[in-house]
């Protein structure tokens, strides 16, 4: 059986930025947002091809494309493909590896941000204050749902993280008893194929976290929500969880 590694996440979680930093570890296959193999039809079929290279995927080609996968093995189809032993998902939704992967085999990794640049990026679909809930919601649904199914959990602050993206990359390698290659290279020099992901941090050639929201949402709210304490002790929670695995 393959091992398979997973991002469980909100949608603008980082996932993308994680996964790519995740494709220079020679044993694994991080092939992105591997549910739209499936559920890429009609206007949105186009998420099923490489953000890399398009329609010109020596991995996701158009033969592979063309066939039907069983939603059970669509993982080990994507793993054999990259000639892999280890997948890395960025399908972010327990619903998704409810689907795909049987229970008690994904090593889970929970990948939060801050609550409120969470909600910034969610801006376009519902209110920040909606945002703010979505967050909290997601999150404690997330651990109980990794508590109950998953082989593993990793919680992992995107910030903490992308803070020193190199030197956490090869800390969570080791907690996962993966391989590191010698140097890391630059993020512009990692070759990878994947499947859709946030198209700003495919095309970065640096790691950042956009801060933009510090600037862009009002002052009152961020204070407000960080009096809340429902947030505030959840956000204590998991910022404790990957202050464990993570380099200060
Ligand atoms: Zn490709």
């Amino acid at each position: 059986m393959q091992r398979i590694i997973g991002i469980v996440g909100l949608a603008h979680c980082g996932s993308t930025a994680l996964s790519r930093l995740a494709a220079c570890l020679p044993e694994v296959a991080s092939a992105g947002e591997i549910h739209w193999l499936i559920d890429a039809t009609g206007k949105n079929r186009e998420k099923k091809l490489c953000t890399v290279c398009r329609s010109r995927c020596p991995v996701f080609s158009k033969n592979f494309l063309k066939k039907k996968f069983p939603v059970k093995r669509l993982y080990s189809a994507v793993a054999n493909q990259f000639g892999k032993e280890i997948l890395f998902s960025s399908d972010k939704s327990t619903r998704n590896y409810d689907r795909f992967v049987p229970v008690n085999t994904l090593e889970a990794i929970i990948l939060y941000k801050r609550p409120v640049s969470q909600a910034f990026s969610l801006r376009r679909v519902m209110s920040l204050r909606d945002g703010v809930t979505a967050w909290r919601n997601f999150h404690l649904k997330a651990l109980g749902w990794a508590e109950m199914y998953a082989k593993s959990t990793t919680i992992i602050s995107l910030e903490a993280f992308m803070a020193h993206p190199q030197r956490n990359l090869r800390i969570l390698a080791d907690r996962l008893s993966l391989e590191t290659p010698k140097n890391i290279p630059n993020l512009k020099n990692i070759p990878y194929h994947h499947i859709n992901g946030n198209h700003r941090a495919h095309s970065s050639k640096k790691i950042f976290v956009d801060q933009k929201w510090r600037k862009r949402v009002p002052e009152n709210f961020i204070k407000k929500v960080q009096r809340e304490r429902p947030v505030r002790s959840l956000l204590n929670y998991l910022d404790a969880e990957s202050r464990r695995i993570l380099c200060p």
